[in-house]
């Protein structure tokens, strides 16, 4: 809130509309707020229009690479497998798997296997098998836009427990 406009200033926002028919309301109560001592974003965290597509287009990419891994994940295959899946088609699609490197995490996606709650480091000596449930996390960055989604697989068929989980959790999502 540092630029103090007047009432029938353009908005910041770009809208076009007066400050007064925008968004004056919604700064005066974010400003109560902050009067109150809490900590308030500044508007530099809404995105534009551009910035919105920018994004879209991205989760477009992050998608494409789960479904190029629910069309080949299966029994047999190695955790290293589907880290060199999602980097491949990744970078085929023009874009840069945002985990490589990120705070020293040393592959370009995270599966997590049965028990593991998140962020498991894919490895050559990690098999799936019949009965496995596994989180597939893929994160992208495209154009410098970041996406990021996973997906549990059901590796062939698994127990009654293991089922509902995945199933429950994909209800609540
Ligand atoms: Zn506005």
């Amino acid at each position: 809130m540092s630029k103090k406009l007047e009432r029938n200033d353009p908005c910041w926002c770009g809208s076009g509309k007066k400050y007064k028919n925008c968004h004056m309301r919604f700064d005066e109560k974010i400003h109560g707020f902050e009067l109150e001592g809490h900590i308030v974003p500044g508007h530099d965290i809404i995105k534009t229009p551009e910035q919105i597509e920018g994004i879209r287009e991205s989760g477009k990419l992050n998608v494409a690479v789960l479904d190029y891994v629910a069309e080949n994940i299966r029994a047999g295959i190695s955790t290293e497998q589907i880290n060199k899946w999602v980097d491949d088609k990744t970078r085929e699609l023009g874009g840069i798997p945002a985990p490589l490197g990120y705070e020293g995490f040393p592959k370009s996606v995270c599966t997590s296997i049965n028990d593991e709650v998140c962020h498991g480091i894919p490895s050559e000596d990690v098999i799936l098998k019949e009965g496995d449930i596994i989180n597939v996390d893929v994160s992208t960055i495209y154009k410098g836009y970041f996406s990021d989604s996973s997906r549990m697989f059901i590796i062939g068929k698994t127990t009654p427990d293991k089922e509902k989980l995945v199933r429950v959790a994909k209800e609540c999502v």
